[in-house]
């Protein structure tokens, strides 16, 4: 994988903890350092530590940070407009950044969280992409990595909205791989079970309590383990694609 990494260009949204952050320090490993990380997400800090530690590890590693809310539709361009130059040529785009906010049944969601989840799992992702796609269809080449969920192919009460969410962007996904079929970019949908990040801590709204009840009778899935994965699709040969896949930990049912 080393050699099929090195050199390229990656650009992951919500990268600024859990999956996205464990992402970004998989392709440093997998590469020994000889990539170009593109890390956004809303809190600069975050990135900021993630970089400082990063420089430590991997002196040679190009980590460019930038403060991105991708529900912030207007500032995408721009923000990928003002890249440094040696930045601007993305081969592999991790459309990350998501959330589930609340398990409110159907009655009882705020409109605020309908927008929020539909705003940055849906409308973030595909604006993202639409303004990453010209880059990779300049070189006929790339790789296009859209985090779904299980939450994406079943739906759950109390999970409506997220689950809606997730359905969309896997439909998304999939016409996106049908459209580029004749071209060398590859489109691939990642969809993981219940993974330990902040994640459940934002779904219900920072109680650790029921946060911790979702993982108790599971094997724990890992940040790391879905970046794993996410690396492994990226960096094989050309002639395939790990279209789809569902990351699951080992005894969820
Ligand atoms: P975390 O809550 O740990 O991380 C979410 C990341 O998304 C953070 O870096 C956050 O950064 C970023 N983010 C949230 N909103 C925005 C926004 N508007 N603009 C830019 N960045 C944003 O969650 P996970 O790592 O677990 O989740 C990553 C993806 O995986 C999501 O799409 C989620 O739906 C999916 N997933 C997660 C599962 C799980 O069980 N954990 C299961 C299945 C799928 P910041 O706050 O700094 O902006």
């Amino acid at each position: 994988a080393a050699e099929r990494l090195a050199g390229k260009t990656v650009f992951i949204t919500g990268a600024s903890a859990g999956i996205g952050q464990a992402t970004a320090k998989e392709y440093l490993d997998a590469s020994n350092g000889q990539i170009r990380l593109i890390l956004a997400a809303r809190r600069l800090e975050k990135l900021q530590e993630f970089k400082e530690q990063t420089s430590k590890n991997y002196p040679s590693a190009q980590v460019h940070i930038g403060k991105l809310d991708v529900t912030e539709i207007d500032t995408i361009k721009p923000f990928l407009d003002k890249l440094p130059k040696e930045f601007q040529d993305i081969d592999i785009l991790i459309n990350n950044a998501g959330k589930a906010l609340g398990t409110e049944k159907v009655g009882d969601i705020a409109d605020e969280d309908v927008e929020g989840m539909f705003n940055t799992n849906v409308l973030g992702l595909i604006k993202v992409t639409q303004a990453v796609l010209p880059i990779l269809k300049r070189k006929n080449s790339g790789d296009v990595v859209n985090v779904s969920s299980v939450a994406g192919r079943e739906a759950y009460p109390g999970g409506s909205i997220y689950c809606a969410t997730k359905h969309a962007v896997r439909a998304f996904t999939e016409s996106l791989r049908k459209e580029l079929i004749d071209t060398k970019i590859r489109v691939i949908s990642v969809d993981p079970g219940n993974v330990e990040t902040e994640f459940s801590m934002v779904r219900f709204r920072g109680d650790s309590e029921k946060a911790k009840k979702v993982y108790q009778d599971t094997v724990p899935l890992y940040a790391e383990d879905i970046a794993d994965l996410i690396v492994y699709a990226t960096s094989r040969k050309q002639n395939t694609v790990i279209a789809d896949t569902l990351i699951f930990s080992s005894n969820q049912a």
